[in-house]
């Protein structure tokens, strides 16, 4: 993977080394050319010929110069590679006229020329395995157009001295060879150490960065909520110290009180928004596709959002549509909550559009919610995806929110494998449209408003608490009681165990996840649902309630099914979940039950395919609604 940048490092590091030595060269060739001259000087062979020689060596020359200078000038002009060849070729023009001009020696009458000639050659040589002996392609195409033609010529003369000399040419030019390759070998590793140590460095700068701003990124997050849930307790501390004023007046006190609980239920939002973000990031949030119709959904957030609008007379229009998909019909509902509130809270006039539009032919569109608010400056629309970040709020006024919708729908929308897209524009509304799979009408199970339309009531049920606090057992056990159920309440399992042997049979257990001497309200229930199912008693619904964000047994309850609410747990949150689950438990005994009928009622065959598809339906309802429920408990739209 990384052999090419190292390719490249070599190949930048070569052309610098190379180019390096050529001012140098070029004034060792001026001494060359002058000293050859000299020595040619008396009786100077075929005079035409050698001054056409020695005029190519010295344009040669200056071509090298003008060659390096480019390079110096222009290093971007080609790439590394394409300077090593143009130096090349620098090489073969530069090197073959001093080289191919010992043929003069050889006509000079003057029997040491030869000897002269070839010891400048062999000066040159080592100057060339100084300065190209790193690259093979520029050593292999100057040092044979140098020695080569000295070598021919003495072996051709057949005299004992020369020979002797064209033998010791030729070991020279092996020798450097073998030099020039272990000398290319040792610059390769140096390069590629460097390269690996910029790497390194480059990556642990990166890293830094990143921790770097993660931290940043924290202490904005703890300075901003810290702000934010300190407002509402400093709130509630000096209203509940005006409680103990023995002069307010009955109806001082009921403001007060009243006070109170609107500070706690800011707390408690804020609460919420915060674990929903952490569950978001720890992992713990499952996202369950289901086939379902969105006009269903549309319509189940569009009437939570109707009144809010018409109290601000706005319109909040739902483009009508068949679409089927396939998606998690819990979280989106949380993105369409936390988009259309904002839309609500940001537009003062003109109306609000939520719809689908078609992208392509089968793979579903995009979902868009459209205002014709406020609009957002292009400056903000990436720093509003950051937690408590708000646009417009510096008084940070919790009736404004608290900027944790955006990061949350963000999140969500990064969950189910889409992007959130935003265009937006000062005073002229904002859009902002994420995508949906297209699903398939054969694979609705049921009908999405079907599941939450008016749950069963409370009234009447059973409830068996599990809790090691006694205050959580006596506020859970008047809460249920002021609901109309008959609440049993247990500190631990075995508390639990005797209740059901002594004959009580509940609707619904809730227990809490961290109980006493180290057990768990995942081991409690487990022995509180063996022992209903050993009585008979399937369908009990049961309920953990866990402070816990993430732990092996918490995903190892969400694969079981077991609905999980997070603290803290709002009355209206448990109710609804309660009545959601029960409201399940006997959708799933009805089905089972008409699975029997429909099993005793036909001939043997017609009897088996039926009870065994309603079997089917009936053993894959519990394992995906219960998980679409807990996924909803998980995580309720908050705003
Ligand atoms: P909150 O709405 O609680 O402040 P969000 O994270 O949902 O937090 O939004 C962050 C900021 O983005 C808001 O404070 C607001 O300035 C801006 N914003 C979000 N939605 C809209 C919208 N539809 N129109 C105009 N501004 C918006």
């Amino acid at each position: 993977m990384r052999a090419d940048p190292i390719q490249r490092a070599i190949d930048e590091d070569l052309v610098r080394v190379l180019y390096a030595q050529d001012p140098i060269a070029f004034f060792s060739h001026w001494f060359s050319i002058a000293v050859l001259i000299a020595i040619y000087w008396p009786a100077i062979p075929s005079p035409r010929l050698f001054a056409a020689c020695f005029g190519f060596y010295a344009v040669a020359n200056f071509g090298s110069l003008a060659l390096w200078i480019c390079n110096r000038r222009c290093p971007q002009l080609v790439s590394p590679r394409d300077w090593i060849y143009l130096h090349a070729l620098r090489g073969v023009l530069l090197y073959s006229a001093p080289g191919i001009a010992v043929w003069f020696a050889f006509q000079s009458a003057q029997t040491d020329l030869p000897l002269l000639h070839t010891v400048m050659l062999v000066t040159l040589a080592a100057g060339v395995f100084m300065s190209n002996g790193f690259d093979l392609l520029n050593f292999s195409t100057a040092i044979p157009f140098l020695l080569f033609p000295s070598i021919v010529l003495l072996f051709g003369s057949h005299t004992f001295d020369r020979t002797l000399l064209a033998i010791v040419i030729a070991f020279f030019f092996c020798a450097i060879n073998v030099y020039a390759m272990s000398y290319r070998k040792l610059f390769r590793q140096v390069v590629q150490a460097r390269v690996d140590q910029q790497y390194l460095a480059e990556s642990l700068a990166a890293q830094k960065h990143v921790a770097e701003e993660a931290s940043l990124a924290k202490t904005r997050f703890f300075a901003a909520a810290s702000h934010d849930l300190r407002q509402p307790l400093h709130a509630i501390g000096l209203l509940a110290a005006s409680l103990n004023d023995a002069a307010a007046t009955p109806a001082q006190h009921a403001k007060t009180a009243e006070h109170i609980v609107y500070n706690v239920e800011a707390l408690n939002q804020l609460f919420n928004q915060v674990l929903d973000l952490a569950r978001l990031e720890s992992g713990v949030t499952q996202v369950i596709r289901l086939h379902f119709r969105l006009s269903e959904l549309f319509e189940r957030v569009g009437s939570q959002y109707r009144p809010q609008a018409a109290a601000k007379g706005l319109a909040l229009r739902i483009a009508p549509t068949t679409m089927v998909v396939h998606d998690d019909p819990v979280l989106l509902e949380r993105v369409l909550s936390n988009l259309l509130s904002n839309a609500v809270r940001y537009t003062e006039d003109g109306a609000i559009w939520l719809g689908f539009r078609r992208a392509g032919r089968l793979d579903g569109g995009f979902v868009e919610v459209r205002d014709s608010g406020i609009g957002i400056p292009a400056d903000e629309q990436e720093a509003i995806f950051e937690e408590f970040y708000q646009v417009a709020n510096p008084q940070r006024d919790a009736r404004q929110g608290h900027g944790l919708g955006l990061p949350t729908v963000k999140r969500l929308i990064d969950m189910l494998g889409g992007e959130l897209q935003l265009r937006s524009a000062p005073g002229r509304g904002s859009v902002f449209r994420f995508p949906v799979q297209a699903g398939e009408v054969g694979g609705i199970v049921a009908s999405l408003n079907e599941a939450v339309a008016g749950g069963p009531s409370a009234q009447g049920r059973r409830v068996l608490c599990i809790d090691d606090d006694p205050s959580i057992l006596e506020g859970l056990s008047s809460l249920l009681g002021r609901w109309g159920c008959a609440v049993l309440g247990a500190r631990d399992e075995v508390e639990a165990l005797t209740a059901l042997a002594g004959g009580f049979v509940p609707d619904a257990v809730l227990c809490d996840y961290q109980l006493a001497n180290h057990r768990t309200g995942a081991q409690a229930l487990t022995a509180v649902r063996g022992a209903l199912a050993n009585a008979g008693h399937d369908n009990v619904v049961t309920l953990l309630i866990t402070g816990d964000m993430a732990s092996a047994e918490l995903a190892a309850l969400a694969l079981q099914g077991i609905p999980v609410l997070h603290k803290p747990v709002t009355p209206a949150r448990l109710r609804r979940t309660l009545e959601m689950l029960w409201q399940q438990a006997e959708l799933d005994k009805g089905r089972a039950a008409s699975a029997v009928k429909l099993g005793q009622g036909g001939g043997a065959e017609e009897a088996d395919g039926a009870g065994s598809a309603a079997a089917t339906e009936v053993g894959a309802s519990p394992g995906t609604i219960a998980a679409g429920l807990q996924s909803q408990v998980q995580g309720q739209p908050q705003k």
